[in-house]
C-alpha cells in the first residue's frame, strides 16, 4: 500500500523557479511513486549565510510505494542530476534542495534519515505551502500543523503568483 510522503523543494541557484519545474517533472518520473499535488510557489529568505539569493521554495505531496531510503536515494540522485554540490558550508546556496519532510505516519531516526524533517516545524517556508496542501495536517507526534503555524510567523516569505 503506498504511503502519503510530504516533501520539501528548494532552489537559489541557476533559474531557482526552472529547477523546482526540473524537479517536479523528475518526481513524476521516480518507481513506484506518483505526484498527487503541489503547493504555490514562494519566495524566502536564506537561512545561512546571508550572503547569498533568496529562495524559491514549494512543497509536493507524493504517493510511493517505495521505502523511505529508497525514495531518499530517488531524491538524491534528482538533486545530483540537477547539479547540486554538496559543500561543507552548511546551507549555503544550492540548485536544488529536497528534503524528506513527512513519510505517512512513520518517525524514522536514521543516520541517514530523521523523518518528520527536524525543522520544519520552525520553517515558514515548509509550514506555510504544507497547508496549502493539507490544511488539516497532524504530525505523527500528535501536533497539528495549525499550532506549528500559529508559532511560525509569515516573516521572509513572499507568495508568488
Ligand atoms: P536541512 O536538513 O537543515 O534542511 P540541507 O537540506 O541543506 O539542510 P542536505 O545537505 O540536503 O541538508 O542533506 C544532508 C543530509 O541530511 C543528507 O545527506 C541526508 O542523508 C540527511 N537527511 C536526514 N534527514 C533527511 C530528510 N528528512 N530529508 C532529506 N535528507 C535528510
Ligand atoms: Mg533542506
Ligand atoms: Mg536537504
Amino acid at each position: 500500500m503506498s504511503e502519503r510522503v510530504y516533501i520539501g523543494l528548494g532552489s537559489n541557484l541557476a533559474e531557482p523557479r526552472q529547477q523546482l519545474e526540473a524537479a517536479l517533472k523528475a518526481l513524476q518520473l521516480v518507481p513506484g511513486t506518483t505526484l498527487a499535488g503541489v503547493s504555490p510557489l514562494y519566495a524566502s529568505d536564506p537561512l545561512g549565510p546571508p550572503d547569498q539569493p533568496r529562495y524559491v521554495n514549494a512543497v509536493a505531496a507524493l504517493d510511493t510505494d517505495l521505502a523511505p531510503l529508497a525514495l531518499l536515494d530517488a531524491l538524491q540522485v534528482i538533486e545530483l542530476e540537477q547539479g547540486r554540490v554538496r559543500k561543507d558550508e552548511r546551507w549555503g546556496p544550492r540548485t536544488l534542495d529536497l528534503d524528506i519532510l513527512l513519510f505517512g505516519e512513520r518517525l524514522i531516526d536514521e543516520p541517514r534519515l530523521r523523518v518528520p524533517h527536524y525543522h520544519m516545524h520552525a520553517r515558514a517556508f515548509v509550514l506555510y505551502p504544507l497547508a496549502d496542501l493539507a490544511p488539516a495536517l497532524t504530525l505523527p507526534d500528535g501536533r497539528t500543523l495549525a499550532d506549528l503555524l500559529a508559532a511560525c510567523p509569515f516573516s521572509g516569505l513572499e507568495r508568488l503568483s
